[in-house]
């Protein structure tokens, strides 16, 4: 495809802690192309929203410049046209109209990977459209060092302005899409089956998004209101692959395990760093995983008080920002409790 999608903008693109960084680097560079981030390179694995965002993001500038160029085309496009280009001599051509695009959007770079011509080709439109001040934002499943087929000099230029990642939505922000994409749609969707949907569908935002038709034309058959008892049927097939729903022993004991540490520690009431400091972070999992309120997480860790709990939160996302180590044992934790 190469063309702009309407119905992708930030309006409707909800904003979680996966994707806040990538959200807010795509409004910087709508709000001021070629001068805020550039290139912006959104990364991400499949379904998390690259596309959207990169859609959106040519949607506010065609909005607020009527006269701007933006060209959006996926990989494979340019690939073709070129291809074409060059069958029929018409190189310059080809050329020609890339460079004098103001925005540049190409959507999944790493399907430039063994296409060397293009490769070649595409540096040079890049370079020459950095060099007149146009914006570029690129999509990539892969990061950039992760790119395999592809030059060297290529990489180097991808990730020479600012790298943004999307990470997979965690449960409310999840519920939240859902919510959402009901209203877009005009389905009656409660917070219950929101919920109850977000916690057994945890792989990317476009199951969601199928688990959401198959209610509204279950809906639409049945005529039955939409709740969780309906949600459990119409959805039955989809949830069979995962409905294992995060409970707090699960997190209780994956961290232990993690940690090496007994889960009986983790309720117990030993202060020492080797079990205070595990036991945070299965807390702030549990925040981050379950619905459980914090009395309740706080009783599932030995009777401990709400305040205990949401000091634990706070304590995780400031040793999360400082501490690289912790940072990447909580992603970790995060990823096997979510497969
Ligand atoms: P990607 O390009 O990363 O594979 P897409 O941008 O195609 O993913 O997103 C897949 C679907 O999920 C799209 O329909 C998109 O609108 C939706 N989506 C992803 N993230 C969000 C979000 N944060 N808010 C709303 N919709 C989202
Ligand atoms: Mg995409």
């Amino acid at each position: 495809g190469s063309r702009l999608n309407a119905k992708y903008v930030f309006d409707n693109f909800v904003r979680g802690q996966s994707n806040q960084i990538a959200k807010a680097a795509a409004e910087q560079v709508a709000a001021n192309p070629g001068q805020a981030y550039n290139p912006l390179l959104i990364c991400g694995s499949t379904g998390l929203g690259k596309t959207h965002l990169m859609h959106a993001i040519g949607n506010a500038l065609r909005e607020n410049n009527p006269n701007f160029r933006v060209v959006f085309l996926a990989v494979e496009r340019f690939v073709h046209d070129m291809v074409n280009a060059l069958r029929h001599d018409r190189i310059n051509e080809f050329k020609d109209f890339y460079r004098t695009v103001n925005t540049l959007l190409i959507d999944d770079i790493h399907l430039f990977a063994n296409k060397e011509r293009t490769q070649e080709e595409f540096f040079h439109t890049f370079n020459s459209l950095l060099e007149d001040g146009h914006q570029i934002v690129m999509t990539s499943d892969k990061y950039p060092r992760e790119l395999d087929g592809i030059d060297e000099r290529l990489k180097s230029r991808f990730a020479g302005g600012m790298t943004v990642f999307v990470e997979p939505p965690e449960l409310e922000t999840r519920a939240a899409i859902l919510l959402k994409k009901a209203e877009l749609e005009g389905i009656q969707l409660n917070e219950d089956v929101a919920f109850f949907v977000a916690e057994r569908i945890r792989s990317h935002v476009r199951e969601l998004e199928a688990a959401l038709k198959t209610l509204k034309a279950n809906h639409i058959v049945t005529g039955d209101p939409i709740t969780v008892d309906f949600a459990r049927m119409a959805l039955r097939h989809m949830l069979s692959s995962h409905d294992k729903v995060i409970t707090i022993e699960n997190i209780q004991k994956k961290v232990s395990d993690f940690y090496g540490i007994r889960r009986d520690d983790l309720i117990s009431k030993s202060r020492r760093q080797t079990v205070a400091r595990p036991r945070q972070i299965a807390m702030a999992l549990c925040k981050e995983l379950t619905r459980h309120s914090l009395p309740e997480i706080g009783d599932a860790f030995g009777g401990r008080d709400h305040t205990t709990v949401l000091h634990a939160c706070r304590k995780v996302t400031e040793l999360r920002n400082d501490q690289h180590q912790i940072e990447e044992d909580f992603k970790t934790l995060l990823r096997s409790l979510n497969q």
